[in-house]
């Protein structure tokens, strides 16, 4: 009811696959997609005994193929690397953890839940206060963070798609050269590439057979080859909640300031109070437990920083 979800099948959760949520979105948005992260999956399979490179990357390469036959492949070779490893996904249905099976309403290829895992931990100050102080921490982040983000999109975004966005969209552009196109009509084009692979594009519909495109509405480097070879404009050709101005559109609400205590109309409900559970004889832990090979990327990204 907070959220004002009418139509379950345009919204996508993403969860760490905690056993009572699985069985609450299957009741409540039957429709909905429903995502696990990929760092908790593999931290399962890890915990399941399939430890080391060889499988972490078995099972990247299936989480990120983003095509049916292309995870069919992937599968394969997993199952020629550890029978066992591959049944070990036998009951976790791929559309939950693989871009080959992921719909593409969202326009979204996400395989980690990085954006909910940073503001956890952005409002790690805020979480052992009392109720209302929580609530007042977080509404004085949030009113602050919108502002330096509107901030942004005004003062130092020109272009017409967000940076990253365009740096994406650049990064297709370069790699043009490795397809040779042949037009089917004004809208359909077959595009063949270096590597023996061959994907069919169609620019009215905005799909490609690798699904790039489809999953993200990026534009990928076949879309962009067609869409150059009839002099269009990529802008067309890319979904517009990546512009600026849907950007500040997105950030244009605002949370209100508010007056301080002592100027609250009194109310005559109960008070919020603490919740009734036991404390435990140690230090609350406030962060999260990491894995070793988070710790050991966190260690290398910091001292690349420092470098
Ligand atoms: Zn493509």
């Amino acid at each position: 009811m907070d959220l004002s979800i009418e139509k379950d099948y345009e919204w996508t959760f993403m969860s760490d696959k905690q056993k009572g949520l699985i069985q609450v979105f299957n009741e409540i948005f039957p429709n909905a997609d429903h995502r696990f992260c990929v760092r908790h999956l593999h931290s399962n399979f890890k915990n399941a005994g399939f430890r080391g490179q060889a499988f972490k990357c078995a099972l990247w390469k299936c989480a990120m193929a983003t095509t049916v036959n292309g995870f069919g492949r992937n599968m394969k070779e997993m199952r020629d690397l550890d029978e066992c490893e591959a049944d070990w996904f036998n009951d976790k249905t791929p559309n939950q953890w693989s871009r080959s099976h992921f719909t593409d309403f969202s326009k979204c290829d996400m395989l980690l839940n990085n954006g909910c895992e940073s503001f956890n931990s952005s409002i790690l100050e805020a979480r052992d206060k009392p109720i209302l102080s929580m609530c007042e921490w977080i509404i004085e982040y949030l009113m602050k963070r919108m502002q330096v983000n509107r901030d942004t999109a005004e003062q130092r975004w020109t272009g017409s798609f967000c940076p990253k966005i365009q740096k994406v969209i650049d990064q297709n552009f370069a790699e043009l050269g490795d397809g040779i196109l042949i037009k089917s009509d004004n809208f359909h084009y077959q595009v063949s590439c270096h590597d023996g692979r061959q994907y069919s594009v169609d620019l009215k519909n905005g799909t490609c057979g690798c699904r790039n495109w489809d999953l993200s509405g990026i534009p990928c480097k076949h879309a962009l080859s067609a869409i150059d070879a009839q002099r269009l404009d990529y802008y067309e050709f890319t979904h517009k909640c990546y512009r600026v101005d849907y950007y500040r559109m997105v950030y244009a609400p605002t949370i209100m300031p508010i007056k301080g205590r002592d100027e609250w109309n009194p109310t005559d409900q109960i008070p919020p109070m603490p919740p009734n559970v036991g404390r435990s004889a140690e230090r609350p832990k406030k962060e999260r437990r990491r894995e070793r090979d988070e710790v050991e990327e966190r260690g290398k990204k910091e001292k690349e920083e420092k470098c």
